[in-house]
């Protein structure tokens, strides 16, 4: 069927609308498918930029035929022989003439006095009802030999017009659109010229004018405040065919966008139009693509009898374009930003967030993509729906937007605090496998600087100019927190190794040196070759002094080494107290350890034979001895055996020689430090008469051999050294020389 365009899913051409589109059919339905005809002409864009023409008269005037010459259209003419009524309702086509305004649609209106529609007058005044709602330009077409005849049906036609017209602005007073009556006389003689008929008609006009009932309020009203007039007569079709093609080419030359002259303006509102018949205050300002909706909201209210609103209908369609395009937009906004939206949701889900790239980017494009594509549409409506629309259009973009942005920064603050942590470790263990030369200090600070870089930029370029929510200053304040939070622990590490180092080195130098004294303690002499620089030859009595001397120093240097590299890589001052505390507690188990070692079985009984025999061998020149029978073999063995015997009660305690008493260890370690949390203590080892709590008294953690091992060392010395009496004793007597 002409003008029904049913396929649904492709786009629908001109060529399927051959005849135009019926926009009301003869049951009074209003057409669902103006906005395809619209789209397949190319009109629904076109914003403003459309002109709505209808025309009026009556029956067989033809109207029609005009429209067809006029504008090229093909709108259905009554064939010569049938004389039957063939536009049916109310038809629209496109001009498809050049030369004319943009997007000039024709509404071609069914004539009145039908005999097919009979006293139908119900739907002349609809229809003039909605062609004046819609329409700019209102063609009435009139035979010349009906000018003059006031009684004549074009002049019922009129009436209705004006009446239906004050209807319409009874609920708009503020726009009050005016129209363009363009009267076309049809069959024009020639005889009376084209000015006489114009005064005919303008003197019909106004008095019809006059005798409309006019609403309360509207009683002063003239004509010509809401209405232009222009006038053209065209000579008879039939008659003189070519003269009548030239006219109406005329005719069309007026068809262009106009102004008003009001230098010119005539009497009887009757306007000098400049230029062309279209003059902006005609427009009714609905968006093309909002014409179908509009036009069928109109009908609608037309058909219920009911009071036609026009301000509320624009408003309706203000919100109903509104809607539908935020929806459109909000499609767009959905392709761009919903597989960023599923990957970030996902990522998360597997606890592996992602920073999206080029985030930014395509959020704030996308954002200003669709607003203002929704501006561009939606801006041509009913200006507070459109700003409200448009806020809750952004209000739902930003919401997402908001969502995705703040996943983003979460992922960039977990990846940034992981590689950051993870370059700091990395550089660290790079700088000890070079030899240890690195400063943690600089290492953090460079890391620091270039991850809060990273961090920044990515949260700049979520940063959408005049956006208020997507200055993420906060984020980055907490980023940065976290970031000092990371240092700090990476420090304590940093602080952990270091001291593991520096226990290292206090445990070999102890190593090294207290085995050196308790070597010594193999030379009955009290250390042979005495030192030659004149002080006092060491001897067994101060051995422990030494051993504290050398414990108290060799720790004071390591606690030098710990405070200046700590410093250097800015560990704070309680830091650096428990680093201290804890160094000096690990060097005395050190040191117990390295002692406890010393005096091992084996170990003690080696030294404590070679102790007695270097007194046994050896003369007090240090010259070694060759028994003889007459010696007093037995009187040194005793002399030497109770020398060495005395021995074990002094290495049984760790005890001055000044002092008589164990050195004040509670003292050289110190309190425990109020910086010390429980994880810094809970490697430490339990120091008797320094934690009271640990029930072991300063006298037992002092107690090198206890009592059961001493006297087992001296069972089993003294054998060792009978057994090396008695060898004296036969080398003596069989003259075997040692
Ligand atoms: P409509 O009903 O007003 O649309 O009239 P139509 O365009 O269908 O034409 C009705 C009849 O009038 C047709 O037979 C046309 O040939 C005829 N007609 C068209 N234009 C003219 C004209 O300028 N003068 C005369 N006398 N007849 C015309
Ligand atoms: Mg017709």
């Amino acid at each position: 069927m002409n003008g029904h365009f049913s396929s649904v899913g492709e786009k629908p051409t001109e060529a399927q609308y051959e005849h135009g589109i019926q926009v009301i059919d003869e049951d009074k339905e209003f057409n669902e498918n103006i906005n395809a005809y619209l789209q397949a002409t190319n009109v629904a864009d076109a914003g403003f930029n459309y002109h709505l023409i209808s025309v009026f008269g009556s029956q067989s005037t033809g109207k029609s035929t005009l429209l067809n010459y006029l504008f090229g259209t093909e709108f259905n003419v009554m064939s010569e022989v049938e004389r039957r009524q063939t536009t049916k309702g109310i038809w629209m086509s496109k001009n498809k003439r050049g030369s004319m305004a943009d997007n000039i649609l024709v509404m071609d209106v069914e004539g009145t006095d039908g005999r097919e529609r009979g006293e139908d007058q119900d739907f002349e005044r609809k229809s003039a009802l909605f062609a004046l709602a819609t329409s700019e330009v209102l063609i009435v077409n009139i035979w010349e030999h009906q000018v003059g005849l006031y009684q004549g049906a074009n002049m019922g036609l009129l009436k209705t017009v004006f009446e239906v017209n004050l209807q319409l602005f009874l609920k708009d007073k503020q726009s009050t659109p005016r129209s363009l009556l363009f009267f076309v006389i049809r069959d024009h003689i020639g005889h009376t010229p084209l000015s006489n008929l114009r005064n005919t008609l303008i003197q019909d006009l106004t008095k019809i004018w006059s005798s409309i009932s006019k609403p309360a309020g509207f009683e002063s009203s003239r004509i010509e405040d809401y209405f232009d007039f222009a006038f053209a007569a065209l000579p008879h079709k039939i008659l003189q065919p070519d003269k009548f093609e030239a006219e109406v080419k005329n005719l069309g030359g007026r068809f262009v966008t106009g102004n008003r002259n009001s230098k010119n303006q005539l009497e009887h509102g009757e306007q000098e139009l400049e230029g062309g018949v279209f003059l902006p205050e005609y427009h009714r300002r609905i968006p093309a693509d909002g014409f179908s909706h509009y036009a069928n909201g109109i009908w609608d209210q037309i058909v219920h009898n009911k009071d036609l609103d026009l301000p509320t209908q624009q408003e309706l369609l203000a919100q109903f374009r509104c809607d539908e395009i935020s929806r459109e937009v909000l499609k767009v906004f959905d392709e761009a930003i919903a597989p960023l939206e599923e990957q970030q949701a996902e990522s998360a889900r597997a606890g592996k967030p992602v920073v999206l790239p080029d985030l930014g980017k395509i959020g704030s494009s996308t954002r200003e993509k669709c607003v203002k594509s929704f501006e561009t549409q939606a801006s041509r409506y009913h200006k507070k729906v459109y700003s409200d629309k448009r806020a809750d259009l952004e209000e739902k973009i930003d919401q997402r937007l908001k969502t995705l942005y703040h996943g983003q920064l979460s992922a960039a603050h977990k990846a940034c605090v992981t590689s950051f942590s993870d370059a700091v470790s990395g550089a660290v263990k790079q700088g000890q496998k070079s030899g240890g030369a690195y400063e943690f200090a600089e290492i953090v600070d460079a890391e620091k600087t270039k991850t809060l870089d990273t961090f920044r930029n990515e949260a700049q370029s979520l940063y959408i100019e005049g956006v208020a929510w997507t200055n993420f200053k906060p984020q980055y304040v907490l980023f940065e927190k976290e970031l000092d939070e990371v240092s700090a622990r990476l420090r304590k590490e940093e602080m952990r190794r270091l001291a593991t180092r520096v226990e290292r080195w206090v445990k070999s130098r102890l190593g090294d040196s207290v085995g050196l004294e308790f070597n010594k303690l193999g030379s009955g002499r009290g250390g042979a070759g005495a030192p030659e620089n004149g002080e006092k030859p060491p001897t067994e009595k101060d051995l422990w002094d030494r051993i504290w001397n050398l414990f108290t120093s060799v720790v004071k240097e390591a606690e030098g080494r710990f405070t200046d590299r700590a410093k250097s890589f800015e560990a704070s001052e309680d830091e650096v107290e428990v680093g201290l505390w804890r160094l000096r507690r690990k060097s005395w188990v050190a040191l117990r350890e390295k002692i406890e070692e010393e005096v091992m079985e084996g170990n003690i009984l080696l030294k404590l034979r070679e102790n007695f025999e270097d007194k046994f061998r050896y003369d007090e020149a240090g010259v070694p001895r060759i028994w003889r029978p007459a010696d007093d073999i037995e009187g040194i063995y005793t002399r030497a055996r109770e020398s060495t015997l005395t021995l074990i009660p002094l290495l049984s305690k760790f005890k001055l020689s000044t002092t008589l008493a164990p050195p004040d260890l509670p003292e050289f370690i110190g309190h425990q430090p109020a910086a010390a949390e429980p994880e810094d203590e809970d490697d430490l080892t339990p120091i008797g008469g320094v934690d009271e709590e640990e029930g072991k008294s300063l006298e037992e953690e002092m107690t090198v051999l206890s009592e059961s091992k001493r006297q087992d060392l001296v069972v089993r010395f003294k054998k060792t050294a009978d057994g090396v009496y008695v060898e004296a004793k036969r080398s003596a007597i069989g003259g075997i020389t040692q």
